[in-house]
């Protein structure tokens, strides 16, 4: 038996308050939300990691966030001002993930206080070192291709 506790939720071993289910997803509210309606959603496949998840998985994830925001009414506001929401996705204990099953945040963004707070350590721009690195990821890119 699975020791993954959100695999236990989606089998229904253990309670959760659940809001959209497909085929490929389930989706329901964080018990400890950073904001009112802290929403999660994930594949109904075991991998810690998003490079974990296949494809079909993932491709059906985005569209339940979106159906989330509808009901959640956060898609009324289509101005930059005023309240907005983030979708976070955390891979490994140092990018603040704790359950090792896949999982997007949905968190409404009302004020300062709630919800997520965001550290951006953002260098200034070196485009000498950028078009390094660019360089190297197409050669890595073109790799990967020619591996499928
Ligand atoms: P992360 O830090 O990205 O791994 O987030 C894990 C999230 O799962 C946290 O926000 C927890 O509050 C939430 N969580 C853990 N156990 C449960 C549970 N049984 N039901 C709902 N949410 C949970």
């Amino acid at each position: 038996m699975s020791a993954c506790i959100f695999c236990k939720i989606i089998k229904g071993e253990i309670p959760s308050f659940k809001l959209i289910e497909t085929k490929l997803t389930y989706s329901f509210l964080d018990i400890q939300p950073t904001a009112e309606a802290h929403c999660l959603v994930i594949p109904k496949y075991c991998g810690a990691k998003l490079h974990n998840i296949p494809d079909e998985y993932l491709a059906d994830i985005l569209p339940v966030v979106k159906k989330l925001t509808k009901a959640l009414k956060l898609d009324v506001n289509n101005t930059p001002s005023g309240e907005g929401y983030n979708v976070l996705q955390n891979n490994g204990r140092i990018a603040h993930q704790e359950v090792d099953h896949v999982h997007f945040h949905l968190i409404p963004k009302k004020d300062t206080e709630s919800g997520l707070g965001v550290g951006w350590p953002a260098q200034p721009t070196d485009f000498e070192k950028l078009g390094k690195l660019h360089k190297e990821l197409q050669a890595a890119l073109a790799d990967i291709d020619e591996k499928l």
